[in-house]
This record gives C-alpha cells, structure tokens and sequence, in this order.
C-alpha cells in the first residue's frame, strides 16, 4: 500500500478551508502566516511558494517577506519582533537554511512561542518533551497522520528512526513513543545499521541521501516512510532516502518521495496557523 501524502492533504486542506470559511462570521477575520524568505535559493523559494499555495487553499491570509541575502541579523530580529507585537499575525515562519552570518538558533528563538507555527522554538520543544501543550513540529506531525490513515497501529510496535535532528529525527521518536511505540534511534555512528533496522516494524527514514535504504535493510512487512528529499544523481530526478522501486515489494505501506511526507508537511503548517489563531480567539 502506498501511502498518497498528496491525496491525503488535499482531503485535510478541504476540510480545512470549510472550517476556516465560518471564521470571518465568528472570529471577524481569518487566520494570518507571514512567512520571511531570506534570499533567493531555489530550493527555499520553491516551499514559499508552496506555503502561499496551500494558504490559498485554505482560506488563511499569506504574507510573505522576501529580504536579500545581505539582511543583518539585526534587521531580521527587528522585523520578528514587529510581527510579534502584530495582533492580526497569528504564524510567524522563517525559511530555513538562512545564511552563515545570521544565527538560525537566534533567530528561531526570537519568534513568540505562540506564533511559532513551525514548532521550533525552544519552549515549545521541551513541551513537546514534557508532554505539555505544544506547536507540533509540521513533518512529525505529518507523519503520524499518515500512520493513523493507513490504519497502522503504532503501539506496541518496534519502530526504528534513521536521523536525529531537532527538526525530523528526534521530534518524530519522540511522538511515535507517545503512541506507545518501542522507538530505536540510529545515526551515523550507528553500527550495523541493516541489523538495527531489520527489527523495525515501523522504519522512518530522515537523512537526506538518494536511495540510501536499500531491500536487505528492511525486513518483509514493515511500514517504510521516506522523509529524504534528494537528487537522483543518476536521473536529476527527486528522489527520497529509500530505494523506493526496490522495497515496495516488499514493504506493507510505503510513502513515495515525491508526493509523500511533503505535502503533508505544508499541510500540517496549515492546522498549526489555525490552531495558534484559535488559541488566540480563545484568550
Ligand atoms: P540532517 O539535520 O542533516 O540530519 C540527518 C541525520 O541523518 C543525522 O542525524 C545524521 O546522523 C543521519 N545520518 C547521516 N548519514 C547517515 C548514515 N550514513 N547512517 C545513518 N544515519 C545517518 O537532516 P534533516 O533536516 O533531519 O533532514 C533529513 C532529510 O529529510 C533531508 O533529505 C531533508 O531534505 C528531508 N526533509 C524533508 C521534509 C519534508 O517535508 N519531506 C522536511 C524536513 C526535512 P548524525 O546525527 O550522527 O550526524
């Protein structure tokens, strides 16, 4: 079974637009993203793009500010701290990566945690690890919707994560072991990787290399979902971090890249911008 992010968010993205068209009646106005694009890398303006699409969709106010690549930080600070004080911003994104001479960690830091719809910010990782009420991080949360459509049931089950950065890997373990998962979490230190996640029921994969997963990997029945996002180097094609031709035999459900995890994740952005607007209303 192959699990269509694409299909699934456009289902959640219409639900979506019907709740926010009752908004204006009850709130007086519709939610509010401004997303802050900092130069001009294509890669980066092409999910912007994607964000003001799916906003569009939906039925939520996009703005979104571009800024050379010579913005100090200081400029960039400033413009935060403005739409912080903003009341008619609900979403407050900047693109990453963002170049060498501005401090990511600064920069997410500087964003109110209530507005922080990318679920980055320091407060609202440790609630995430506390299990207090938090902005989930949009990929994570993607997934386990996936699961939860294909009928996975996730408790109980051994589930081995590949990657344990802030924003994929670790926040993805951690709410798969709120599910009551038994979760594993490699990396590249990791010995005898086909071994560790030969055991997995569950294998998410989030490293950022081409077909890196290869079918001796991945044992009979598992469910494979593909975070990567890459070139085929052979084909300039994109491509996620499975061999995606070669395990879906094998596999019981299996994201594709693309068309997976990604959309699902613009997706999520998307609930977030009206979860932090409803907050908001309900102050
Ligand atoms: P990242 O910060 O570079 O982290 C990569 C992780 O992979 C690290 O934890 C690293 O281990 C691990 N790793 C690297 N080589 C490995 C190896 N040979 N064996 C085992 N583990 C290895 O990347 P990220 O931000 O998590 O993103 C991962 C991928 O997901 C990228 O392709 C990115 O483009 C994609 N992505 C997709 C979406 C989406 O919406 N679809 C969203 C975010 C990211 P160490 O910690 O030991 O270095």
């Amino acid at each position: 079974m192959i699990i269509s992010g694409k299909e699934l968010s456009a289902q959640l993205k219409s639900d979506m637009a019907q709740e926010v068209a009752t908004f204006p009646e009850k709130y007086g106005r519709v939610p509010h993203l401004v997303v802050i694009l900092v130069g001009d890398d294509p890669g980066s303006v092409s999910y912007v793009t994607g964000k003001a699409k799916a906003s569009e969709v939906v039925g939520i106010k996009n703005t979104t500010i571009r800024k050379p690549e010579n913005i100090s930080e200081e400029e960039l600070l400033e413009i935060i701290a403005r739409l912080n004080a903003d009341d008619t911003v609900d979403g407050i994104l900047v693109q990453l990566p963002l170049p060498r001479h501005i401090s990511e960690e600064k920069v997410i830091a500087a964003i109110d945690k209530s507005k922080d719809v990318d679920g980055f910010h320091p407060l609202n990782v440790a609630a995430l690890w506390q299990k207090q009420e938090c902005v989930l991080p949009c990929t994570p949360k993607g997934i386990i919707k996936m699961l939860k459509r294909a009928g996975v049931e996730i408790s109980g089950k051994r589930a081995v994560v590949i990657g344990r950065s802030n924003i994929v890997g670790l926040p993805v373990a951690k709410l798969l072991l709120n599910e009551n998962a038994t979760v594993t979490i490699a990396h590249s230190r990791t010995k005898n990787l086909p071994e560790v996640t030969r055991e997995a029921e569950i294998l998410v994969v989030a490293i950022g290399r081409p077909k890196f997963v290869t079918a001796d990997m991945v044992s009979e029945g598992a469910v494979v979902i593909d975070v990567g996002v890459n070139r085929d180097p052979e084909t300039g094609k994109l491509c996620g971090d499975v061999d995606f031709a070669a395990i879906e035999p094998k596999a019981s459900v299996i994201t594709p890249v693309p068309g997976g995890v990604g959309p699902m994740t613009i997706c999520c952005l998307m609930e977030n911008t009206i979860e932090c607007f409803l907050r908001k209303q309900q102050k």
